[in-house]
Parts: structure tokens; C-alpha cells; sequence
């Protein structure tokens, strides 16, 4: 028997120092508190709803075919190609399936991949706060620094989110390597406009900077927006490294399919790592996501409008009940102020509205690297059926008003 002195000394021999260095995911911690308190889950953002049948009928065929080995590492043929012939329908680009495409076991991994592909030690990487959790260990997993920049809240309600234009430049040196862009954002729902884009499409080329553009939420649009593709911007198409997935537009979060696309000498290094960390996407699977890119327009738009009721049935409950909304023009969040409720911080309130309301959201300073600066926000994800928020307005209805 071990007495426990010794064990505590085993247990830093065996926890490496970059593990020090981030804290666990808010997000998939508050979906285990939801599930503990038998909350409603409006912290991660997954749909509670189906599959398009389409789709789900495609990976049972693809199984049925037994295509149940390894798929190629970087992705299967049939897959690619439709990413390329995506990318060509949306965004006009011409895209090699052969040397430019490379599919990984979500966006997740696309990002990590990524970023261990092309960062050393004391490189930097440049990401907009608030940030997607993911963002910040990733970068440190992979040696760089992250450099935050803030995006700053809307101060009127037709107002967005947007960053100063100089606290950008000065973020950007000579150990620069590359910036993350995630539009239409998570957590915010910004849609970087053109002009945005075109500050950072400057800065790359002046800095010699890569783009790691995260597009997950493409096709979740609202009121009229755009999404303008950073590797379609002049000069950035050779410093861009594009970074999508099945999840969110097919409603598939567990399934496991993004991918990245980028010239080729980057693929290739990104593929290297891909292979040894993953070996490859589930095979059946994306087998199954060649057949679903290839849906119509008619679901993109039925996507988005659902999304955007979806989204119009909750921000009013919330502000009745006390919340301030920053109303997303893309993706499926609500960032909100907390600052009438009174709490202390957002994770206090947080636990109190899993636990005494029953609601699950994910606390602001999960988005921050100072959690100071999230500290009167929360954030709720609508990506679920109209019965089940309707149950958390129910619930939340329970707070009162207490802001108003
Ligand atoms: N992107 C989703 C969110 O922000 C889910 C994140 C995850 O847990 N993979 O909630």
C-alpha cells in the first residue's frame, strides 16, 4: 500500500506541464450538470431534434455496404470531392480534392490538427475574445501563445460586436503565425463583414500570418446576412486554412465529420498529423456526408429559418425575465448580460440556474481568457425543438422578472 505523500509525488511525475495550463471544458461540464439536475440543456450547443432522413438512411447503407474499414487517412474520395464541389457552388473557389482537402474526426480536430501542423514554440497566434473554449488550449497544446483581441458588445440594439481596428494591428509581430476568424461566431453570433475581413486579409499579407477561418456555422444565417468565406478575399486564398464540419448544419454533433482545406503544402502537414493522431473519420459516416452536401438549397434555407424562429421564440422570454440579449446575426447562441440579477459573477448564477431553475447555460468567462471580462454574461444555445424551450421559458419564468 501506497501511503498518500508518495501518491501525490506519483501524480506530478505523471501530469505533463502543458496540462497546467488550461482548465477542462465549461461547456461539456455544464451538460453533466444538466444531466445531473435533470436541467434543460441550453449550454452546448447540440440539437435535441433528428437527423435529416435522408442522411441518416445514407451512413445506415453506407454500414450495410460494409464500408466499416479505414476510409483513406485524409479522408474518403467521394467525401472530398463533394467539399471541393461545395466550395465551388458557395464560395467560387476551385478546390483539389486530391492535395487540398483533408477530413478529420470533426471541426475539433480539424482546428488542433491545424495548429499543431504549423506553430512552434513562441509563435503566436492571434484570437478574438470572446473566443470558442476551444481555441485557447488548442493553441497552447500546440506550443503558440494565444494573443487575444477583443471584440467589443454592441452598446445600442441594432448595434454588433466588433474589434478596434488598432488593438488588432498591434497584435499582430513578427512571431505571428496565424490569426483564428470564427464567422458566424460562437459565442457572440457575429458575422464578420467584408470590411472586417479585409483589415485582417491586410494585416496577414503585411505580417506574412496565416487565416484559420472555423465556418462551422455557415449556413446558420439570420436577417440578411452574409457569410463571406476569408479565403476568397484577394491574396488570402494561399494563407488560409478553411475549417468546417458536418455537425451543425446536418444536425449530426456525435457523428464526428469536419475537415480542413488548404493549399497543399499545408495539407500535407496537416495531414501528417491527422493521420498519427486519429487515422482517419468514421468510414461509414462520411460516406454518408458525400450524399448529404449534396442536398438542395431548400435545406440550407429551411435551416436557417429554423434557426431564426427558434431564435425569436427565446430572446423575448429572456428579456422579459431580466437578461439582456445581444441578438445573433449567425450561429445558434445567445450571448446575454446578467447584470440585472444581481449575482456576484456569471458562474455563481449559472450554478443557480442549473441547479434551483433548472435551465443549463454556459457561463461568460468561459469565453475569455481574463474571466473577469465575462463575468456578467451568460450564454444560451437554441439549437433545440420548440417543446423543449419552451419548458426552460417555463422555467426561466420562475426567476420573476427580477431584473425588470
Ligand atoms: N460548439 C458547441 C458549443 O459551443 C459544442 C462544443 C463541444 O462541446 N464540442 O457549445
Amino acid at each position: 500500500m501506497v501511503s498518500s505523500p508518495a501518491l501525490t509525488g506519483l501524480r506530478e511525475r505523471f501530469r505533463a506541464n502543458r496540462i497546467e495550463r488550461f482548465t477542462e471544458s465549461v461547456i461539456r461540464e455544464m451538460t453533466r450538470l444538466a444531466v445531473r439536475h435533470s436541467a434543460i440543456n441550453l449550454a452546448q450547443g447540440f440539437p435535441d431534434f433528428a437527423a435529416p432522413e435522408d442522411l441518416k438512411r445514407a451512413a445506415h447503407e453506407a454500414i450495410d455496404a460494409d464500408i466499416n474499414q479505414y476510409a483513406i487517412t485524409w479522408g474518403a474520395k467521394s467525401l472530398r470531392q463533394a467539399i471541393a464541389q461545395q466550395m465551388r457552388t458557395n464560395h467560387g473557389l476551385d478546390i483539389d480534392p486530391q492535395t487540398e482537402v483533408t477530413v478529420c474526426c470533426g471541426s475539433t480536430e480539424s482546428m488542433i490538427s491545424t495548429l499543431l501542423a504549423v506553430c512552434n514554440a513562441g509563435d503566436e497566434v492571434v484570437v478574438f475574445e470572446p473566443f470558442y473554449e476551444n481555441y485557447g488550449p488548442d493553441a497552447v497544446l500546440s506550443g503558440a501563445k494565444p494573443r487575444f483581441v477583443k471584440l467589443r458588445p454592441p452598446t445600442t440594439p441594432a448595434g454588433e460586436w466588433t474589434f478596434d481596428e488598432r488593438e488588432l494591428r498591434s497584435a499582430f509581430h513578427s512571431n505571428t503565425k496565424a490569426i483564428i476568424v470564427n464567422t458566424p461566431n460562437n459565442p457572440t453570433g457575429k458575422v464578420f463583414t467584408r470590411a472586417e475581413l479585409e483589415l485582417i486579409r491586410d494585416l496577414c499579407v503585411e505580417f506574412n500570418v496565416l487565416a484559420i477561418t472555423d465556418e462551422i456555422y455557415e449556413h446558420i444565417l439570420y436577417d440578411g446576412t452574409q457569410h463571406i468565406s476569408i479565403a476568397t478575399l484577394d491574396g488570402m486564398r494561399e494563407r488560409t486554412i478553411t475549417i468546417n464540419g458536418m455537425s451543425k448544419t446536418y444536425s449530426v454533433t456525435g457523428w464526428r465529420v469536419g475537415w480542413t482545406v488548404a493549399p497543399p503544402q499545408i495539407t500535407n502537414a496537416i495531414r501528417k498529423v491527422h493521420d498519427f493522431l486519429t487515422v482517419g473519420a468514421p468510414a461509414p459516416l462520411q460516406e454518408a456526408g458525400a450524399s448529404a452536401l449534396a442536398l438542395s438549397a431548400d435545406y440550407y434555407r429551411k435551416l436557417a429559418d429554423g434557426y431564426r424562429a427558434r431564435r425569436d421564440r427565446l430572446i423575448p422570454v429572456l428579456e422579459e425575465v431580466g437578461f439582456r440579449c445581444f441578438k445573433p446575426r449567425g450561429a445558434y447562441y445567445v450571448m446575454t448580460d446578467i447584470s440585472a440579477f444581481g449575482y456576484p459573477d456569471d458562474v455563481s448564477f449559472a450554478q443557480y440556474l442549473v441547479k434551483e431553475i433548472g435551465v443549463a447555460t454556459v457561463p461568460g468567462s468561459s469565453f475569455y481568457n481574463d474571466p473577469r471580462d465575462g463575468a456578467r454574461q451568460v450564454r444560451f444555445a437554441f439549437c433545440k425543438r420548440d417543446e423543449t424551450l419552451d419548458e426552460a421559458a417555463r422555467r426561466l419564468r420562475r426567476l420573476g422578472g427580477v431584473g425588470n
